[in-house]
């Protein structure tokens, strides 16, 4: 099968998330998106980031009834701090029968040459990068080796979407309704839970 997958720490999973890995599963290209609950990210902030399982937990919920979008903890047993490159390899130790590629959202892309061996990565996998807001960390232009990369693929013709995680914890720390950011599932776990609040 031709994996493609979606590394985030999904603070929590928003509606974003969800168009833009199911948008990426309906391509002719790519059997199934697996989501890949990062532990802990290098490039960032610990302090707002959930407990590794009621991400996961989350993520689980979010994609109740997908049957082409997978949630992954693989990277919850592997050794700390994760980068990419480590996943990518044991994955494709674990599955030699796939092949993975990665989804990127385009701000990831503008730091992209500074992931641990990234030139590895870029190597041996495809890379679609879907588009975001300006404001999303787009001030930086990508390493121009990265942009024309033969294995980096653009998506277009798709809706950008102005959400991110950090916009729908501050919406839900304010106390704040976050009903169309959130799907219900999500949304529901959230409040059961009191996550996010002040
Ligand atoms: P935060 O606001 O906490 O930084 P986030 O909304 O960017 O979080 P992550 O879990 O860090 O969410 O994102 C995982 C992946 O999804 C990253 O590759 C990121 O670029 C991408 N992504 C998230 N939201 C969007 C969006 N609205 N448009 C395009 N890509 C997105």
């Amino acid at each position: 099968m031709r994996i493609c997958l979606f590394f985030g720490t999904f603070n929590p999973i928003h509606v974003g998330h969800l168009i833009i890995a199911n948008h990426m599963a309906q391509l002719s290209q790519i059997d199934q998106v697996w989501l890949v609950v990062t532990p802990h990210n290098p490039h960032k902030e610990k302090s707002t980031l959930l407990a590794d399982h009621l991400r996961l937990d989350m993520v689980r919920d979010a994609l109740y009834n997908t049957p082409n979008l997978k949630v992954s903890d693989i990277e919850f047993h592997l050794p700390k701090p994760n980068y990419t490159i480590s996943t990518l390899t044991h994955l494709q130790e674990k599955y030699p029968q796939h092949e993975f590629s990665l989804l990127l959202g385009a701000d990831n892309l503008r730091s992209f040459h500074k992931w641990y061996n990234w030139e590895q990565i870029i190597a041996n996998h495809r890379i679609y990068v879907y588009p975001r807001l300006k404001e999303e960390g787009l001030d930086a232009a990508p390493h121009p080796l990265i942009e024309q990369h033969v294995n980096i693929e653009f998506i277009h013709d798709v809706p950008i979407l102005g959400v991110s995680s950090s916009h729908v914890r501050a919406r839900l720390a304010a106390a704040k309704d976050c009903s169309f950011l959130l799907t219900e599932p999500v949304a529901k776990f959230i409040a059961d839970r009191a996550l996010y609040q002040k």
